[in-house]
């Protein structure tokens, strides 16, 4: 049956249409939405399910709490505190039981359709109310416990694991042009201890890729970047990483870096599997390209890289296990910017504990001021996670240094974000990098 009701009947979020409203016995049971990539089932109270066109969930909304999925079909909870952004919130113990009971609701709301015909549309034209439900919810209600086992499980085969992403990389797809660590003998980082570093051949990219882009339909739609992993991936040849690059963007379409307004928004529209860019972290301490070499980098659509600078006091850097590459950390900055592409540097707050923090603090503003970072450059505060038992922790005793607590690493962040650019204005952001919260693959939401 088709029927118009008052749309203030279920106060819909903004932006999906059409909107088709589940009622029995007079009261709604549900409502369900649409926009470009995304489905949302609206539950009375507090709660709502975003599933995408292949019919994994997005994230759940549930009293004040979201609950973001990541591909491999873990959570990460958050809740908005009034004028503190985000705060995390404690996760399910058992995601899977959570994301099936949720995915069971798509599953319930087709029954109830199928059983009472009362389906009403609130927004937008819909020829077959019933029809229309099960072309939208049909995918999601096959996701019972077993079926996103299997999806995660099938997942995890394609990739070696993802322990960190920088923030504003968690919806990106990753493509994992190299394995491990070329370095991995920082004290603070033990990510990719045990994976022998290796790069690999264009073919093993190409085939990796394919194989994620095939398990992802319906998905990477969302993902509209990609990011280079393992560790510092830029370091593999251009031999490699152009072709790379070209595959990655013969299959995902690149967002002309120039487009802007309506012209950005047609590409977007006519290319749904756009991408804004390729990223990926770097270090200062290898081989570093030439400025040419870069540039091709630029143009076949690498957008940003992030440098793990931690500290510009060699002696903190020392204590990290980190070599003292400053002066090459500066300069490749330049390089890249020179080359047309823009850098994250990340610092380490707290690294060198009590005893080296003014030093640290001294000596990294020093440096960034050197970078003479931009607009389009970032800068992130990360704290440093001591290990217990790990080899920074037992580096610390024997140099007798005491850790930064959690107040005084609040202090050195406020410190730096006042130094840096000091006189003026920062016209870079900075932005705060929680690596305890990246430890799992690719949450499927920006926030
Ligand atoms: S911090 Fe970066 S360079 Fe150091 S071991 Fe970890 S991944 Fe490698």
């Amino acid at each position: 049956m088709l029927d118009t009701v008052d749309p203030r009947q279920w106060d819909f979020e903004e932006g999906y249409s059409p909107v088709v409203v589940l009622q029995r016995g007079g009261s709604a049971q549900a409502a369900v939405g649409v926009r470009p990539g995304v489905v949302r089932l609206e539950l009375p109270g507090d709660h709502a399910v975003h599933f995408d066109v292949a019919g994994r969930i997005i994230n759940v909304q549930r009293e004040g709490v979201s609950y973001r999925r990541t591909l491999d079909n873990r959570l990460l909870a958050s809740r908005r505190v009034e004028g503190r952004g985000w705060s995390r919130q404690p996760t399910p113990d058992d995601p899977l039981a959570f994301l099936a009971s949720e995915h069971a609701h798509a599953r319930s709301v087709l029954e109830s359709a199928d059983r009472t015909g009362t389906i009403r549309v609130i927004a937008g034209r819909v020829g077959d109310p019933v029809r229309w439900l099960h072309a939208h919810l049909d995918r999601a209600a096959a996701f019972d416990r077993e079926a996103l086992g299997r999806d995660g499980r099938a997942l995890r085969r394609l990739y070696l694991p993802i322990p960190i992403l920088p923030p504003d990389q968690y919806a990106s797809l990753v493509v994992q042009v190299s394995e491990g660590c070329a370095w991995n003998r920082c004290r603070f980082c033990t990510f990719y201890r045990s994976i022998p570093y290796r790069e690999r051949s264009v073919e093993e990219i190409v085939d990796h890729l394919d194989a994620v882009l095939e398990h992802l339909q319906g998905t990477v739609e969302r993902l509209h970047r990609v990011f280079l992993g393992q560790a510092n991936a830029l370091l593999v040849d251009n031999e490699i990483l152009l072709p790379a690059l070209r595959a990655i963007t013969e299959r995902l379409s690149l967002l002309p870096a120039d487009l802007h307004g309506r012209a950005k928004e047609r590409f977007q529209a006519e290319h749904p599997r756009w991408i804004d860019g390729v990223y990926s972290f770097i270090d200062a301490f290898h081989r570093s390209k030439t400025v040419d070499e870069y540039r091709q980098l630029a143009q076949a659509g690498v957008r940003r890289v992030y440098l793990g600078l931690e500290s510009g006091s060699r002696r903190v850097l020392e204590v990290l296990g980190k070599p003292p590459t400053v002066d090459e950390a500066v300069a490749l900055v330049h390089h890249l910017r020179e080359a047309g592409i823009a850098t994250g540097v990340i610092v380490l707050v707290g690294a060198g504990g009590r005893s080296l923090a003014r030093e640290h603090l001294e000596e990294t503003v020093a440096v960034l001021e050197r970078m003479e970072l931009g607009r389009r450059d970032q800068l992130y505060l990360s704290r440093l996670v001591i290990q217990e038992g790990g080899d920074y922790e037992e580096r610390a005793r024997r140099d007798g240094i005491e850790a930064l607590d959690r107040g005084g690493q609040d202090q050195q962040i406020e410190a730096f974000r006042t130094r840096v650019g000091a006189g003026r204005r920062a016209s870079f952001p900075i932005a705060p990098y929680d690596i305890t919260l990246s430890r799992s693959i690719v949450p499927l939401d920006r926030r």
